[in-house]
């Protein structure tokens, strides 16, 4: 039996959709019938919704509370975390590569000599070894690698959100809860939190937009994103970006979709004089239906888009935007 310890994460003071996305990941990693799925909850405030985590696939809930788990205090995770891990001894660990995972993964891996597969957007077991198998954007996002774990004891992983689903919960699932008790030493804490600047963001948050409608620098000016922001209106969604429409200052980066922005998972993904250069591809890939419109058909976009429309977006925006208009 081996167990699989996942860190779940708690957002204000909820249980993180990204908990449930990591469950779903652990499962493909479960190769035989007694493999456990360990989900360790750490955070200054635990969730009454704990018990959910049952019906998503957990056996097993860890929790640790201590008023000196807040999201930004790196130092105490790392400490808790050890303590987590020894107590379950687990063959794979996974984190969401999130400004937590991020931090507390590698160090966690440092400490116990293992090594740790970052940004994976896939994962399996390699059937010859029974290690795990990662998929991970290489050289920028250019390629894709599948790597597997050498004979190590501890597999650490750091899984990319939303590109594993929630499973459908069954109901009324029961499993154990382990309430561990963990002493932090505030004099080991090295690292001190000063501010936490939130940004308030208008319209429905970019990563969970079931629509986004997306421009790149093919719109020739910041104030054509007028037609996008109305299209996206209309159709309940978001407006996104790539880098080129951000590195000229015509939005803000927190618009851009890709390696080096965010990735997005909605139903449709309409993109407008957007190359789909495979940097901005990493964060848009995994959209149900992609609709492009690109003046050039070589343009790569139409190598991922489902529907493509081959011209000069001031001839095809305008008019489709007035069909959806009449529609709506
Ligand atoms: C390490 C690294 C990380 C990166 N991260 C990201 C990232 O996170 N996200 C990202 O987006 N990029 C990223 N990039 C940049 C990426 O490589 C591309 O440069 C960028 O995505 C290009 O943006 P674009 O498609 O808007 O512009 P372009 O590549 O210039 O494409 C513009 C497109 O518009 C079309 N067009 C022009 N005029 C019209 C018209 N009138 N009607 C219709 N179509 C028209 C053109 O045919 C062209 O295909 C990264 C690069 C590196 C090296």
């Amino acid at each position: 039996m081996a167990n699989i310890l996942l860190f779940g994460e708690v957002s204000d003071k909820e249980i993180s959709s990204i908990t449930y996305e990591l469950i779903s990941a652990a499962n493909k990693l479960k190769f035989n019938e007694d493999d456990k799925i360990v989900v360790a909850l750490l955070s200054e405030v635990i969730p009454e919704s704990y018990e959910n985590l049952f019906s998503y696939g957990a056996e097993t809930v860890c929790l640790v509370k201590n008023e000196l788990l807040s999201r930004s205090n790196t130092d105490a995770f790392i400490i808790a975390s050890k303590e987590v891990f020894d107590k379950f001894n687990p063959e794979i660990v996974l984190f969401a590569k999130t400004d937590l995972g991020r931090d507390v993964a590698p160090r966690l891996a440092f400490k116990l000599g293992v090594p740790v597969a970052q940004d994976c957007i896939d994962l399996g077991i390699d059937q010859d070894t029974k290690k795990v198998m990662v998929t991970r954007p290489v050289y920028g996002g250019s390629a894709i690698a599948t790597l597997v774990f050498e004979d190590v004891e501890t597999q650490i992983v750091i899984v990319r959100p939303k590109v594993f689903e929630p499973i459908t919960p069954t109901e009324n699932s029961k499993g154990e809860v382990v309430e561990l008790n963990i002493e932090l030493d505030e004099k080991l804490i090295k690292t001190k939190f000063i501010e936490e600047v939130v940004k308030e963001s208008e319209g429905i948050p970019l990563e969970s937009a079931k629509v986004v409608v997306a421009g790149g620098r093919g719109l020739g000016d910041a104030k054509n994103f007028d037609l996008l922001r109305e299209l996206a209106e209309i159709l309940g969604g978001a407006v996104g970006a790539s880098r080129a429409v951000c590195d000229a200052g015509w939005l803000d980066h927190e618009y851009q979709v890709g390696l080096t922005g965010k990735t997005i998972t909605p139903d449709l993904y309409i993109t407008v004089g957007i190359s789909g250069a495979s940097q901005h591809m990493a964060g848009c890939s995994s959209s149900k239906n992609i609709v492009a419109i690109n003046k050039d058909p070589n343009a790569n976009i139409f190598n991922s888009a489902n529907y493509g429309v081959v011209g000069d977006w001031n001839a095809i925006l305008p008019a489709f935007l007035e069909a959806v208009r009449e529609l709506n």
